[in-house]
């Protein structure tokens, strides 16, 4: 049990503006702000971490909000979509939401027995809120205007757009011991009986697409759940016998990760439990200090002066 791929852990996206990022995730969808850093390889530009109150494994969406960078472009190698499970009853209020505010929507549709609500962020990032068939027990965060009733409650499954699907279908059964378990026209549904919940990976196939480029409104990578160091070093042998160029363990500072770029092109991860968001802050406090690694500690005037304010 210990040794298995536990779903979705986080995804991580680009963004053009941080205030306008910070704001669309806080105060439209109604996440939680559980971290705000720096990215560690260029430390005067933010990393954001978005999620429930604890920022649980498969809640967090992270951003990388890069100030006039230019717009990406979705296409194949890439993670396509992020769906997010929601409470049966409550697209109604996100689409008056999303037509109060102005957000990019589409009408409600159904896939794979499901209705969701398909939406664009304000830099083109392509999401959807899903009424799952099956049970989703995770406690959301609710803000003054988003409540449990309608608030999200984590991922529901990600999408990767591929030239072919045969490889990375392959990966996700033989090493991560995903199952094929619906498929309609190009869309193969795989899912992991691990986890209740965030545990759906959809392959798209459309061969001749052209490739995806990352950058503004894309997604820069997938990580997947372990439970922690011994689990990862299990799949980093394991993905090493396959083949695949797999990185060190990288300390993420709330999390450890190591990485790979999956046959299909996506760049995956695989990132622990330990140590979580509280590592640096209280429960009470996440996301309201901007935290810094070690390193960049005696330079966090500079860097602060620098950082946009939200
Ligand atoms: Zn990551």
């Amino acid at each position: 049990m210990e040794n298995r791929i536990l779903g979705i852990h986080h995804i991580t996206a680009i963004a053009g503006t941080a205030k306008r990022n910070f704001n669309f995730y806080t105060n439209v969808l109604g996440l939680r702000f559980v971290k705000k850093t720096v990215n560690f390889d260029d430390p005067e530009t933010y990393h954001f971490y978005f999620g429930n109150e604890t920022g649980s494994p498969g809640t967090i969406l992270t951003f990388f909000p890069w100030e006039g960078t230019a717009p990406g472009r979705r296409g194949t190698g890439m993670a396509t979509e992020i769906g997010y499970s929601v409470p049966a009853g409550s697209l109604d209020f996100w689409l008056t939401r999303f037509q109060e505010r102005g957000i990019l929507y589409n009408k409600p549709t159904e896939r794979f027995g499901e209705t969701y609500l398909p939406f664009l962020d304000p830099d083109g990032l392509k999401l959807e809120l899903i009424v799952s068939k099956t049970a989703d027990e995770r406690a959301p965060w609710e803000t003054a205007d988003v409540n449990a009733d309608v608030a999200t409650k984590g991922f529901h499954n990600v999408t990767l757009t591929l030239e072919s699907i045969k490889n990375t279908a392959d990966l996700l059964t033989d090493i991560f011991s995903y199952q094929l378990v619906e498929q309609h026209v190009n869309r193969y549904r795989f899912t992991t009986d691990a986890v209740p919940n965030a545990a759906l990976v959809d392959l798209v196939e459309v061969p001749g697409e052209k490739r995806g480029q990352v950058a503004s409104g894309t997604i820069h990578h997938v990580a997947f759940r372990v439970k922690d160091d011994a689990a990862q070093m299990a799949f980093r042998e394991r993905i090493a016998a396959r083949g695949f160029n797999v990185t060190e363990p990288l300390d993420r500072n709330y999390f450890h990760s190591i990485y790979f770029r999956e046959p299909g092109g996506v760049l995956f991860e695989i990132a622990t439990d330990n140590p979580g968001f509280t590592v640096d802050e209280p429960l009470g406090e996440l996301g309201t200090n901007l935290k810094l690694p070690p390193q960049y500690e005696p330079r966090r005037a500079q860097i602060e002066s620098q950082l946009p304010v939200l």
